[in-house]
Order: structure tokens, then C-alpha cells, then sequence
């Protein structure tokens, strides 16, 4: 291996290889020793291959476009597209297998061909390409989410079903309604933009409430279906163009006068999708413009929930086992259990779990700066009401559509009308007692990842007193770790199962696939139960669960 800087713009680095050979290969590849030679040269990057004893072939290689894959510890394969003949003949894709000397050569071949491939790569991004078309860097979206989380993503929000969802809940889709509606003096006349159209239902009630035009920005195959949905309703069809796209990659015609969307996640701010609506205001929103929804809060108070605990705690009893087929399963305890805990449960609860009045936190959907939605970190600090066992922090979320007729608040809370949101709990793996009128106080800490959501680290803290304790009291700190993306869906209980015979077990293991996301986002009429049935249903499904866990004792 050799590096060579020659000033600036010339730079060369150069690896020996035991051989390589043009796919496909009839011949065994030469024994003589090859070189694989990665340059820039005024600004083009170049990656060729030579025998090192013959000076006849050089085989250039265009890094941009180039593969490179490990067929075994020294043998790899390149991928590339063939740059020789006419460029006005269609090109082949080309292979070339490398072979060699050692596995750590081959390691260090690999490595150096991904940075000098970023490096062409980088260099290629926003220069003018022979057919005209600009090749832009990243946008914003691409840059920040992982390429198969916004493939799963988008497929999810492409599926009618996922979207019909997401209409059939009456408290988000009638609130919308009535808060555009209701305000129609903010619409008329006015030029929309509708951030994630998903069918383009809020594009139609802006039209209806008179809206000049409305853009409806839809990044999923829905948009096609948008379009569908928007031809079939003539008298609003004129007045909306649907553009299919992310609203961080379009460009529009006009600037907007209001912008409607629906960018909630569970938690408010699950996809990151609050993030698009705020880069959506940035670059299509007039100064002083409209936003529906206005503002966000998070609201969270401690809960306690014995059932919910117990349940959690119990499906890592079937890790106890010291005898399942004459395995010892009991070394994976202690990950099951924390496994399960960092699972956020989501369900609709009896707000009488709560063990003090909520407190809350509001994103100014206006005001907000996109990076302050990175990281989220809220001070709790409450009141307890009772003695009791806290076992977490139950959180939902409102919005606000701030009309210039009507405010409206679409809210998720306990008690409310349940919506497809559900509430959120985070589970304490160690509960915390308190007493009437002590202080809880602790640390919510939302961090947000590439793969469209959060990891949550939560802190709950209170101060014991009594017997044993001293002046100062025993402080009880209780901190767990959780991945938004992968909730507990309690919705519904599990029924009793009799398996057939060609039914395996594990088939019904999982109930929820896909695109988690706003999978909890799924709406299930079935679950808008009083909520008295609700809890008997807890009842059932703890004995069912206690009874796995017996089995796992007595094996
Ligand atoms: N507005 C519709 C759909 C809401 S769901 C309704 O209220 O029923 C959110 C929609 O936004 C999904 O269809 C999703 O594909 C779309 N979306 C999410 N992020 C986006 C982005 N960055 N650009 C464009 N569309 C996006």
C-alpha cells in the first residue's frame, strides 16, 4: 500500500493485489501481481487496475457508480459500468474479481474504496450532468433518515387500509373538520398547503371551506390515489393540485398563505414528522402565515397500574424455564425482562391510574426550530396524591388549531374519546413508592433517532421516609430506556388460542408487523370499550399470563 500526495489536486494510493481478472473469466487469473490505483485528478476521482509485469491493460473503473462486494476473506468483486466503446452505445455492467494477498489487505482496499467512492461521489453532487439534469445533494429528509425505515415508512402510508385508519377515527377526522370548517375565514380566498395529504382529505375540507388553491404534498404512492379521490369530487378538484413528493424535496409556485397537516406520531412526536411541517413553514409558508395544527403539548403525570405491571413483568417468566426440551433457558432472563421494559405500552388507560395532575410541554409549531425537535428533554416534577406503588410516567399529547372564529383543541387525553393515538406508558422495571403529598421529580429525556422516532430515557425520583430512614430521607431512583419505535400495542387483549395442529406456536406470537410506527396509529372500533370492561379484560389476560409463567416453575 502506498500513499503519494502530489500537492492539491493530484493524489494517488495504490494496492497490491494477488491478481484480478474481467468477469466472466474463462481463463485461471494471471499468478503475476497486480495494482489497484485510486486517484483525483483535477477534481475527478479514478480507480484503475494493471498486472504489474505487463504495462498492456489498464482496466479504468467509474468509482461513482462502482460496487464493490466481499465474496470471501481475500476474493471481492467490482461492479462497474463499462466505460469503453462509443458513448453513444448502450453500456454493460462489468465485473472484475480481485484476489488478495492477505484478509487484511483486502479489508483495507475495501474501506479506501468506500471514502475515495464518497469523495467522486461528493464531487458529482451539484454539478451539471451531461443529460442537464442537477444532481442535488441530500435533502434534508434523506439526510437525517435511514433509506429502509422511509421505505417501510412511505410503503405503509401507500396502503388505502392504513389510511382509512386513520379516517375512521371521528375524534382526529371530525375535530379537523370542524376546526377548518369553523374558521373558514382563515380558507377563503387563501392559498393551502396540505403537509402529508395521505389521501388528501384535509385538502378537500379546504377546499370546501374556500380555499383559492390547494397544494396537497403527498410523498407515498397515496399520492395517486389522492389524485383519484380529488377527480372524483369535481367542484373541489379544480382548485387542488396534488404533488407527489416529500415536502423537503418539492418546489412550489406560490408561497402559502396556511398550511394544514396531520403530522402527529404516537406521542406526538413519533416519524418525525413534526420535523417536515416545520421545514414545510420554512419554505412555503408566508411570514405571519397560518398553521393547522398551531401548537403541540406533551402532557405527562406518574401512574400507577399493578395489572399493567404484573402482565409486563410476567412474559419474561417464560425465560425461567430450566427445562424447555431439556434447554436452560434461564441465562436470557435478565434480557427478556429489560426487553420487555423498554417497550412503551400503548393503550387507552382510566385516568383514576394516575397518581398526580399532569404537567406539560408545548412545541410552538410556528416558532419551533427544526433541530430543536433533535432532542426533547422535559424536568418532571409532582405532587402525590396517594400513597401508592408509581410504576412509570403515562404521557399523551394535544394540538391546537388556533382559528382566527374558533379555537379547537384535538386532544388524546385519558378519559377522553379514545382516538387511534391511544395514551403512552413507560414502565418503571422498579417501581417507586410514594406518599400522600411527596414530590416526584425526575427527567424525561427524549432523544430522536434515523430511524424516525425517539429513545426515551426516563428518570423518576422520590424521596422515602420512616422507619430506617434518615433526616434526610432515602432518595428511590428508578431510570429506564425506551425505543419509541417499538411500543407494547395493548389495545387488544390476546384471546384464548387452541392451537391446531399445524399451527406453531410462535405464528401467533406477534400480532403487530410492518411499519411500527403508526401501526399503533391502527384504529380498532372494537377497543373504544367502557373502560370497566376494559380493566376486567386486564383481569383475565394477567391469569392468562401467570399461567405461562407457572408452567415456566414447574418445568
Ligand atoms: N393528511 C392525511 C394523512 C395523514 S398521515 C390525513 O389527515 O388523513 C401523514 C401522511 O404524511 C402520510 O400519508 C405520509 O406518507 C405523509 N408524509 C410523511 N412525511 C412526509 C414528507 N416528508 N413529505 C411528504 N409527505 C409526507
Amino acid at each position: 500500500m502506498m500513499e503519494v500526495s502530489l500537492g492539491q489536486k493530484q493524489k494517488h494510493h495504490e494496492f497490491t493485489l494477488l491478481s484480478f481478472s474481467l468477469l466472466p473469466s474463462s481463463s485461471s487469473p494471471s499468478c503475476s501481481s497486480a495494482v489497484a490505483c485510486f486517484s483525483t485528478e483535477c477534481g475527478a476521482t479514478k480507480l484503475q487496475f494493471h498486472q504489474k509485469s505487463e504495462s498492456a491493460e489498464v482496466v479504468h473503473v467509474d468509482i461513482s457508480t462502482a460496487q464493490l462486494f466481499k465474496l470471501g476473506p481475500v476474493k471481492s468483486v467490482c461492479i462497474s459500468e463499462s466505460s469503453e466503446g462509443n458513448r453513444m452505445v448502450k453500456s454493460y455492467s462489468r465485473g472484475i474479481t480481485l484476489r488478495f494477498r492477505t484478509e487484511d489487505e483486502s479489508k483495507a482496499f475495501h474501506c479506501a474504496f468506500e471514502q475515495w467512492k464518497s469523495k467522486a461521489v461528493d464531487a458529482s453532487a451539484g454539478a451539471c450532468l451531461e443529460n442537464g439534469k442537477v444532481v442535488t445533494s441530500k435533502s434534508k429528509f434523506d439526510s437525517k433518515v435511514e433509506a429502509a425505515s422511509a421505505k417501510m415508512y412511505f410503503h405503509y402510508y401507500g396502503q388505502l387500509l392504513h389510511q382509512q385508519n386513520m379516517l375512521q377515527d371521528y375524534v382526529r377526522t371530525g375535530t379537523y373538520y370542524a376546526a377548518v370548517i369553523e374558521n373558514r375565514t382563515d380558507f377563503i380566498g387563501r392559498v393551502v398547503v396540505d403537509v402529508g395529504a395521505g389521501s388528501g382529505i384535509l385538502s378537500l375540507f379546504a377546499a370546501q371551506a374556500g380555499a383559492k388553491h390547494v397544494y396537497a404534498v403527498e410523498a407515498s404512492e397515496m399520492a395517486e390515489y389522492a389524485q383519484k379521490l380529488i377527480a372524483g369530487n369535481p367542484s373541489l378538484a379544480q382548485r387542488i393540485t396534488v404533488i407527489k413528493g416529500k415536502v423537503e424535496e418539492v418546489e412550489l409556485p406560490e408561497k402559502a398563505d396556511i398550511l394544514i397537516s396531520e403530522p402527529m406520531g404516537t406521542l406526538l412526536v413519533n416519524e418525525r414528522m413534526l420535523e417536515s411541517y416545520v421545514i414545510a413553514r420554512d419554505r412555503f409558508l408566508v411570514p405571519k402565515g397560518k398553521m393547522f395544527p398551531t401548537i403541540g403539548r406533551i402532557h405527562m403525570a406518574p401512574f400507577s397500574d399493578e395489572y399493567l405491571y404484573v402482565e409486563v413483568a410476567n412474559k419474561a417468566l417464560f425465560w425461567q424455564q430450566q427445562n424447555y426440551f431439556g434447554v436452560d433457558l434461564t441465562s436470557l432472563y435478565g434480557s427478556a425482562f429489560q426487553g420487555y421494559f423498554s417497550q412503551p405500552v400503548v393503550d387507552a388507560f382510566d385516568p383514576r391510574l394516575l397518581v398526580s395532575p399532569a404537567i406539560s410541554h408545548t412545541i410552538d409549531f410556528t416558532s419551533v426550530k427544526e433541530e430543536e425537535l433533535y432532542e426533547i428533554d422535559i424536568p418532571l416534577s409532582f405532587i402525590a396524591s396517594g400513597g401508592t406503588r408509581v410504576h412509570g410516567l403515562a404521557c399523551w399529547f394535544d394540538v391546537l388549531f388556533n382559528g382566527s372564529t374558533v379555537q379547537r383543541w384535538l386532544t388524546t387525553a385519558p378519559g377522553s374519546p379514545t382516538t387511534h393515538w391511544y395514551q403512552l406508558r413507560c414502565i418503571l422495571s422498579q417501581p417507586i413508592y410514594v406518599m400522600a403529598g411527596q414530590e416526584i421529580t425526575g427527567r424525561f429525556h427524549m432523544v430522536a433517532h434515523n430511524a424516525q422516532s425517539y429513545t426515551i430515557y426516563l428518570t423518576m425520583s422520590a424521596k422515602m421516609y420512616g422507619a430506617g430512614a434518615d433526616q434526610g430521607g432515602i432518595l428511590q431512583t428508578s431510570s429506564c430506556k425506551f425505543d419509541l419505535k417499538e411500543p407494547y400495542y395493548r389495545m387488544s387483549q390476546p384471546q384464548a388460542y387452541t392451537w391446531s395442529q399445524d399451527q406453531q406456536p410462535h405464528q401467533l406470537g406477534h400480532a403487530q408487523v410492518g411499519f411500527p410506527s403508526r401501526c399503533c396509529r391502527t384504529f380498532q372500533p372494537r377497543l373504544l370499550e367502557p373502560t370497566k370492561e376494559k380493566r376486567e379484560g386486564y383481569v383475565e389476560s394477567y391469569e392468562g399470563n401467570y399461567l405461562l409463567g407457572d408452567l415456566g416453575r414447574k418445568e
